[in-house]
């Protein structure tokens, strides 16, 4: 246990009065990085390399997130039994939790402990629901443990799992956040994603919506319509990739201008080609704010450039807009003073 002062003003106090970002993607990006393996996607390295945890904590916060989520995704019973590791459990979720806590106690940001998708929920099994409730019991009760202002459920595809998931949480007291990743048809269930929204907001969410899989241009129609649908806050938190028609998430898009990759598709180590640069990202939080969903971030493939255009499109001024781009004083295609007339001319070459 911990006796960390719960932040202040609290996530849904913030949402009374204004948008929330959250950044997520911390898989993706350490994966790129080089300290977590694609496949089982374990996040180890908060046990191997804490301080890469750290730094990635600090630079979305430094960009304009609102809130630090403890980096356990993925970090459950379940995996941990994959990788046959299961004696890293509580470990790599308290170290997590402590890692996020600090960052968030030292930005004045809330600090989210996390849930996901167990990975061995069947519809019909009684067994596995129990055990997915024991696996959020014990996440959660961590995540209490460590004084956290609110817990995130996220990347469900199975309505009955998420409502599991928002059971324990609101057993534990604190506020819910709970996101649905949608495939193109919907969820594993069948339900499409304003369904599953309105069960979990009609249970007591306090936040209800998607994130990850699809990109903004596949997943914001979707969410408008949850907005409609529901009367708490609403949740968008989109990958940053070109999801398109045909192509709604990112498992299915497909770089038909390559010949190597491993797979057939580009999920989930080839998807360069198609990410969006950061003001997409921004006209996605803008046109989100206006039609009153106000919980906003960026799942699998975000890098903090992202989370600096969104929160500057929702009119923050974070610590790395400091460093926001002045094209002024471009070498070539400056306009300032400075730059010397010859060199402007130069400049033409690229209007
Ligand atoms: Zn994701």
């Amino acid at each position: 246990m911990t006796n960390r002062t719960l932040a202040s003003p609290g996530l849904l106090e913030r949402l009374a009065v204004g948008p929330v970002i959250c950044a997520e993607g911390y898989l993706f990006e350490l994966e790129r990085r080089g300290y977590i393996q694609a496949g089982a996607f374990v996040p180890e390295v908060v046990l191997e390399h804490p301080e890469k945890v750290y730094e990635l904590h600090r630079e979305f916060v430094h960009a304009g997130s609102d809130v630090v989520e403890a980096f356990t995704y993925y970090g459950h019973r379940e995996k941990l039994r994959v990788i046959g590791k299961e004696e890293l459990l509580e470990p790599l979720n308290r170290n997590a939790l402590n890692i996020a806590a600090e960052v968030a106690d030292e930005s004045g940001t809330l600090l989210a402990g996390n849930i996901c998708n167990t990975n061995i929920w069947v519809p019909e099994d009684k067994n596995t629901h129990a055990a997915a409730r024991g696996m959020f019991e014990e996440q959660v009760g961590w995540a209490v443990d460590a004084g956290a202002d609110m817990i995130i459920g996220e990347t469900f595809c199975w309505t009955d799992e998420a409502l599991v998931a928002l059971d324990v949480i609101q057993a534990s007291g604190k506020p819910s956040v709970i996101t649905f990743a949608l495939d193109a048809d919907g969820l594993h269930d069948g339900a499409d994603g304003v369904t599953a929204c309105k069960r979990l907001a009609d249970a007591g969410a306090d936040v209800v919506g998607l994130n990850c899989s699809r990109g903004p241009a596949t997943m914001l129609p979707v969410v408008l319509d949850i907005r409609a649908a529901v009367d708490c806050h609403v949740a968008a938190l989109p990958v940053p990739y070109r999801t398109t028609p045909g192509h709604e998430t990112f498992q299915l898009l497909e770089d038909t201008s390559c010949c190597c990759t491993p797979s057939t598709g580009s999920f989930p180590t080839a998807l360069d080609p198609f990410v969006c640069n950061r003001y997409e990202l921004g006209e996605f939080a803008k046109e989100m704010f206006s039609a009153g969903v106000n919980y906003l971030g960026i799942c699998c493939g975000a890098g903090p450039h992202h989370i600096r255009s969104m929160a500057e499109a929702l009119g923050r001024r974070p610590p790395a807009s400091r460093y926001s781009p002045d094209m002024s004083k471009h070498a070539y295609q400056g306009t300032d003073d400075n730059i010397p007339d010859y060199y402007k001319k130069l400049g033409e070459m690229y209007e």
